[in-house]
Formats: structure tokens, C-alpha cells, sequence
């Protein structure tokens, strides 16, 4: 049995994991600031001897008395909405100094450590679909940069601490992903429009609704995560996870009302500063390196979430 710790344990990746790590036999202890993760989220873990939740920020050191097998660092706000405005500096600290603690964790355990980067770290993208070696184009300034800054930096952080500490370190770049314990008022689009359709309320598209994202259902992503902490040593990443089906968020829009058959109007909003135009992975290093590639089509993942949703939100 392994010992292992989920920073943002109680969020929306974070309590997934918890619950594939406790059926897989693991001992979890799980660490959160509930700033946007709930205990809800992990409620039916609680009862189960395998599983520990610690109230912690990561921003500051964590004192654990366990021997640790591995870390994933999932710690951080991370929808649009959680990390923008009085949040901003938190994001950054949490991204930065989190990361520092959980590699110094890390270290002292000789436990092997999951980085949570993220998609955003290639900003508004000149090369389309995005692959690991394509540097990004990020406004440092800008109101998205609390996150993706903070997310490159945590990066840079990984690579120096496996460089001159000798941490097994493994880094992830996470692209959108939806499903069961997303928060209703999290934010993001899949979220809005699922809850807004389900309470008949207007549906809001930002911008003219020609952006397109790539929707990547939770259980696969899970699985990637999964097996990108279990692969040899050798493999640090960055490896982008996410499914390469590119819709418009006009068509997810349609997709949402037609299966909910919603009395729900669609609205145009502005589109948020810095809001990318295009993202899509290319998988070609997680299939060849992990076996890995996402299951499930938005439809089905789609039908899920509509149906967690309507047992918590409608
Ligand atoms: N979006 C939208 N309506 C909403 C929420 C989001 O049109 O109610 C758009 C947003 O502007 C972006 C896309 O959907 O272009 C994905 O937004 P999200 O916040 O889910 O994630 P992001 O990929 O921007 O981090």
C-alpha cells in the first residue's frame, strides 16, 4: 500500500483522484484550503480508513508525520473566475510557494512529485494544436497571468529541483476538463452552461462564441494522471493531457440545450481579456509514452455531467 498526497484534494480533479487512488488500495491524505475545493466533494471518502483530510495552505511548509510515496500537487485555483481579481496574488503565491514546499516535501520523502501545469502556459497560441515544445505566448501582465505565470514558473521550479536535487519529478500540462464535482458557480463553461440551462436561466456566451476548447471528461484525465506518476523515472514531462476534439463554444452551447431541452435563451457577453481564441493538444507524446488517450466523447461526458448536475444544482 503507498502513501500518497493530493494537494487540492478536496477540488475538482483533486477529489476524482482521491477516489481512484482509495479504490486502488492507497492510503491518501488529502490537503486543501477549501478555497474553492469543497469537503462535499470527498464526503463519501471520509468514512474510509485509507483516507485523511489535513486543512493546510500550501503556500506555507506542511510538518507530516507519514513517510510519503508520492505528491500530486493539484493545489490552485482554477477556473477564470476563481483565480482573477482579490485572488490574484493568492493564485501566484500558491503556485509558486506551494510548489516550493511540496518539492521540499518531495525531497525529504524521496517521493516521487506530480505537477498540475496547465494548457495556459501556452497563452494565446501561434501554433495550433499545441505540442510540448511550443513556448507559449503568454501576457506576463495581463489578468490571466496570476495563473499561467505563476503555472510556468512552478514548471521551472520542477526541472531545477530534478536538475540539482535529484526530485522524480513528472509534470502534466492539464487542458479543459469537465465532469462530476465541478461547483455550479465555478465559472467555467461547461459548469455556467449546464446550470444555467438545467435553472432556465440565459445562457452566456462570451465574445461571438468562435472560440474553441477541447473537453477532456474526467475519468480520462484521471487515468492519465494515473499513469504519468506510475511511468519510469526517466519520463519528466511536460506531457500535455487532454482529448483533441476542438469544439466551438457555439456548439457546445447547442450541444447543452438540445440535451437538456432547456426553455433557456442564448446571450452574448464580452469576452474576457486574454481569453485564447483556439486550444487543442496534440497527444502524440502521452499515446506513445503512456498508452494513453481519452475514452470518452463530449456527448457521453456531456450526459454524465447533466446527470451529476441535476442531483446537486437543478
Ligand atoms: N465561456 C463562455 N461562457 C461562460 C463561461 C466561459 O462563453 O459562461 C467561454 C470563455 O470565454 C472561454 C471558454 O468558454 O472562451 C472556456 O472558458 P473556461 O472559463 O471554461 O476555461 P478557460 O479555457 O478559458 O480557462
Amino acid at each position: 500500500m503507498r502513501t500518497i498526497l493530493v494537494t487540492g484534494g478536496t477540488g475538482f480533479l483533486g477529489s476524482n483522484l482521491c477516489r481512484r487512488l482509495i479504490n486502488d488500495g492507497n492510503q491518501v491524505i488529502c490537503v486543501d484550503n477549501n478555497y474553492t475545493g469543497r469537503l462535499e466533494n470527498v464526503a463519501d471518502l471520509r468514512s474510509s480508513p485509507n483516507f485523511e483530510f489535513i486543512k493546510h495552505d500550501i503556500t506555507k511548509p506542511l510538518d507530516i508525520i507519514y513517510k510519503i510515496d508520492q505528491i500530486y500537487n493539484l493545489a490552485c485555483p482554477a477556473s477564470p473566475k476563481a483565480y482573477q481579481g482579490k485572488h490574484a496574488i493568492d493564485t501566484t503565491k500558491t503556485c509558486v510557494y506551494g510548489a516550493i514546499n511540496m518539492l521540499e516535501l518531495a525531497k525529504i520523502n524521496n517521493a516521487s512529485i506530480l505537477q498540475s501545469s496547465t494548457s495556459e502556459v501556452y497563452g494565446e497560441p501561434f501554433v495550433h494544436p499545441q505540442k510540448e515544445d511550443y513556448r507559449g505566448n503568454v501576457n506576463p501582465i495581463g489578468i490571466r497571468a496570476c495563473y499561467d505565470e505563476g503555472k510556468r514558473c512552478a514548471e521551472s521550479l520542477f526541472f531545477d529541483y530534478a536538475r540539482h536535487e535529484n526530485v522524480k519529478i513528472k509534470v502534466v500540462r492539464i487542458f479543459n476538463t469537465y465532469g462530476p464535482y465541478m461547483a455550479c458557480d465555478d465559472g467555467r463553461v461547461i459548469s455556467n452552461f449546464i446550470c444555467q440551462a438545467l435553472q432556465n436561466q440565459d445562457i452566456t456566451i462570451y465574445g461571438d462564441g468562435s472560440q474553441t476548447r477541447s473537453f477532456c471528461y474526467v475519468d480520462d484525465l484521471i487515468e492519465g494522471l494515473v499513469l504519468m506518476m506510475n511511468s519510469d523515472c526517466s519520463l519528466k514531462g511536460p506531457i500535455n493531457l487532454g482529448n483533441p476534439a476542438e469544439f466551438t463554444i457555439k456548439e457546445l452551447a447547442s450541444m447543452v440545450v438540445s440535451k437538456i431541452g432547456t426553455k433557456s435563451k442564448i446571450i452574448y457577453k464580452d469576452l474576457p481579456l486574454d481569453d485564447p481564441t483556439k486550444r487543442r493538444p496534440d497527444i502524440t507524446l502521452a499515446m506513445q509514452n503512456l498508452n494513453w488517450k481519452p475514452k470518452t466523447p463530449l456527448s457521453e461526458g456531456l450526459d454524465k455531467t447533466i446527470a451529476y448536475f441535476k442531483g446537486t444544482c437543478a
